[in-house]
């Protein structure tokens, strides 16, 4: 591993700043889905909380994950939130695999074979909006978390027993915040990471994804199921049923002019390529992402962690970032709560770090690589050899078992406690 560079210092010594009392509390940068399940998580533990959020309004963060998958269905159903999401969602317990172009699925998997793993074999298709939502409507409604919004963390320094987190208001005053830890959930541009100097290890795919949300009934054109991977050489396709819409996840070329990209008649013309109507498509959002594979070299240092996207970031084929992102938070309070409990010496943090890091490199990244590739993959030999070991996997129970242990990330969960 490589070694990490001093920590840089943000805050200048001398400024004439209000610093807050620590008070044992945990701050906690960024209030996505990891941010807010890490608060909710330390507070059931008894710790305050302080969240500090850039955006004002929390709903303004950009739709992107749909999928829930039973691993992390188990997590916010021990915090009271699965309970609030499962009738905003749709319950898949199938995934359909496809050749673009053909009327039948090459497979189908059925979570049914996970029953006797665990109590929510299925996937929930819900918005991580949603998911957002009714996490910040517990924790606004709990004493011990404080969330800040409109607040965008810029720097910290750490001290022996307390992390000054340097913030700015959305008028542009400047405050300090003092706190027992940081921890870093504010997604991929994540300031902590950025400012410890930690590198991001990985690479980005030489194509764009293009993302679209769109209200059409699209099993009335084939016996699609809740969650379709479409495999092409050319242009593969997911396709994800929500509520009211449709996700279609469609590759873009990186070469082109992102505005010309997203421009409605060249998404008009590509969803008529995907499955032609005749009439124009009613697109709700759309939105044009480059997908990198990184992983940070490490998750702490000293007082400060990070967890979630800060950490990680993968291919959203497999729908394992935010997933993944939400064992971090879970994993880190159980751990942070016996240090601040004084249970278990600091060194038991480093166990977080071995334990997620191992998920997020032999897991998360293995499966959403090699899902990418057997999405596009072009060599007529491999595709055939692709498709025949999906259907074989799909028809026998042990194997479907197995395929849908790693899917959805219950192997991982229970690879990381067995790491020490
Ligand atoms: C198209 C697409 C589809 C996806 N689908 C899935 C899926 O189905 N399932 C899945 O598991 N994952 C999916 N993902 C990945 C998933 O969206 C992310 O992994 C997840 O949102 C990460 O959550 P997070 O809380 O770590 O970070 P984020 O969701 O990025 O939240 C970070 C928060 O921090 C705030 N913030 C940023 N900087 C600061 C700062 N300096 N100070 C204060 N606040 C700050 C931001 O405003 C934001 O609210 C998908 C991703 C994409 C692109």
């Amino acid at each position: 591993m490589a070694r990490l560079r001093p920590q840089a210092h943000a805050l200048e010594p001398n400024r004439q700043i209000p610093v807050a009392p620590a008070d044992n509390r945990v701050l906690v940068a960024g209030a996505g889905p990891v941010g807010l399940v890490l608060a909710l998580c330390l507070a059931r533990r008894g710790h305050r909380v302080v969240v500090v959020e850039k955006l004002v309004d929390l709903l303004d963060q950009v739709r992107r994950a749909g999928t829930i998958h039973s691993a992390t269905l188990e997590m916010l159903d021990d915090i009271g939130l699965y309970e609030r999401l499962e009738p905003r969602g749709i319950v898949a317990p199938l995934v359909h695999y496809w050749d673009r172009g053909d009327p039948e699925p090459i497979a189908v998997f059925d979570h049914g074979v996970l029953a006797g793993d665990t109590r929510f074999p299925h996937a929930l298709q819900c918005d991580r909006l949603k998911l957002v939502e009714e996490a910040l409507k517990m924790a606004s409604s709990d004493d011990l978390i404080e969330i800040r919004t409109g607040i965008e963390l810029t720097g910290f320094h750490q001290g022996p027993d307390s992390v000054t987190a340097s913030v700015e208001t959305a008028d542009g005053e400047h405050q300090e915040l003092r706190g027992t830890h940081l921890v870093g959930c504010e997604g991929a541009h994540s300031v902590v990471r950025k400012q410890l100097g930690i590198d991001f290890e990985g690479f980005a795919f030489p194509d764009r994804t293009m993302t679209l949300s769109v209200l059409f009934d699209f099993d009335s054109i084939l016996p699609y199921g809740y969650r379709n991977y479409i495999l092409d050489p050319v242009e593969w396709a997911n396709l994800f049923r929500w509520t009211d819409l449709w996700r279609v996840v469609l590759p873009a070329d990186v070469n082109a002019d992102p505005d010309a990209l997203l421009d409605d008649d060249v998404i008009e013309a590509g969803l008529q390529r995907f499955h032609p109507t005749g009439e124009p498509y009613e697109v709700v959002s759309k939105s044009l992402y480059t997908v990198h594979q990184r992983v940070a070299e490490t998750f702490r240092d000293g007082r400060v962690l990070l967890a979630g996207d800060a950490a990680h970031v993968n291919s959203p084929i497999g729908a394992m970032g935010m997933n993944s992102g939400i064992h971090d938070a879970v994993n880190l309070a159980a751990k942070l709560s016996s240090v601040l409990h004084g249970e278990a010496g600091d060194e038991v943090l480093d166990r977080y770090v071995r334990q997620r890091r191992h998920v997020a490199v032999a897991h998360v990244q293995a499966i959403t690589i090699r899902n990418k590739k057997l999405m596009a993959e072009s060599d007529p030999e491999v595709r055939r050899r692709n498709r025949d070991e999906l259907r074989r996997a799909a028809d026998d129970p042990a194997l479907a078992r197995e395929f849908l242990l790693r899917a959805s990330l219950i192997s991982s969960v229970r690879e990381a406690a067995e790491v020490l």
